[in-house]
């Protein structure tokens, strides 16, 4: 089968189609199989899924502090966690690569979310990343181990030594993880037993 619609579809079913396409992960086949599992539950299915998609914008945002994702207008609950290791800080390029870690049990400390990974061909600066906050922010909490876990790809090492130069303070150790991830891979394509042999397995970085 081509992957376009089929002729006889709607063009209402057409472009929700092409919307599911875009989700990250779902190729043609899975949005077809999508598509009809809505159509089967009836009007329900979309108008439910249609409620929950459109309060995301108004209900969440990102911390101010950590850039993680909170419920708008609540307390952080990774930064007011009091029984998390205030001493501890661990640098992740997203929040996905922030639940893979929390998934691994192996990290109870503080983290940075950048939301990306520094990039001058694609004009992505220290600051877009919350970047120029940082050093006020370890100084504030009192931060003695910074974990770089940003990928072991070019971007992401060029990022972890941008943020390892930022991070002056006598005392302050910095740390990258060790990987058994694969040089130039995501973080997301490693198991939980990886990135928990990375974390525990983490070397001093200078
Ligand atoms: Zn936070």
């Amino acid at each position: 089968m081509a992957d376009t619609a089929p002729k006889s579809f709607p063009a209402p079913l057409a472009r929700c189609l092409g919307e599911l396409e875009k989700l990250q992960g779902i190729g043609h086949k899975s949005a077809l199989r999508i598509l009809y599992g809505l159509l089967a539950r009836g009007p329900e299915a979309f108008n439910s899924l249609a409620e929950s998609l459109q309060a995301v914008p108004l209900l969440v945002e990102r911390c101010p502090e950590c850039r993680a994702f909170r419920e708008a207008g609540q307390p952080c609950p990774l930064c007011q966690d009091e029984r998390r290791d205030r001493s501890a800080l661990c640098v992740v390029e997203s929040a996905s690569d922030l639940s893979l870690i929390e998934a691994t049990g192996e990290f109870r400390g503080l983290y940075h979310v950048l939301g990306g990974l520094l990039s001058p061909s694609k004009g992505v600066r220290p600051e877009d990343l919350g970047l120029d906050e940082l050093p006020a922010r370890l100084k504030a909490r009192a931060v003695t181990e910074v974990i770089l876990a940003t990928p072991p790809t070019a971007e992401g090492e060029a990022t972890a030594s941008y943020v390892a130069s930022l991070i002056s303070a006598p005392g302050v150790r910095v740390s990258r993880i060790g990987f058994g991830i694969p040089v130039g891979s995501d973080l997301q394509y490693s198991d939980s037993q990886t990135l928990s042999r990375a974390l525990t397995g983490r070397r001093d970085y200078r």
